[in-house]
């Protein structure tokens, strides 16, 4: 899985759980319910490669977290991508009360 990785944050006073997706080293998205309604496409991807989803792997390969490109990080294995998002780096976008780094949220 190299630099792919999740992170739970569990609030002590249980207001709140928020869940922060990382890509190739950047944050892509933030925010609660997204394993049941995940929107980053990476986030889409990496819920349907578990087991449990049946283990439909992502194609290609993730670029390593040192290598330094204008663009979306996940460009390279994005079924959305288009030229803006080869040439430009997404903002993380507020949307629903959740926080998502790709243009097709802006
Ligand atoms: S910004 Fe573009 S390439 Fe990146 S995840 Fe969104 S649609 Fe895909």
């Amino acid at each position: 899985m190299g630099f792919n990785f999740l992170i739970f944050f569990h609030f002590i006073l249980q207001l709140a759980d928020e869940l922060i997706v990382m890509y190739s080293g950047e944050v892509i998205e933030i925010g609660e319910n997204i394993i049941k309604n995940p929107m980053h496409p990476y986030t889409v991807d990496f819920l349907m490669s578990l087991p449990e989803n049946g283990m439909k792997p992502i194609l290609g390969k993730a670029l390593s977290p040192t290598e330094d490109i204008k663009g979306c990080r996940f460009f390279n294995r994005c079924k959305y991508v288009t030229e803006r998002c080869k040439s430009e780096k997404p903002n993380l976008y507020n949307i629903s009360g959740r926080k998502v780094r790709c243009f097709l949220y802006d």
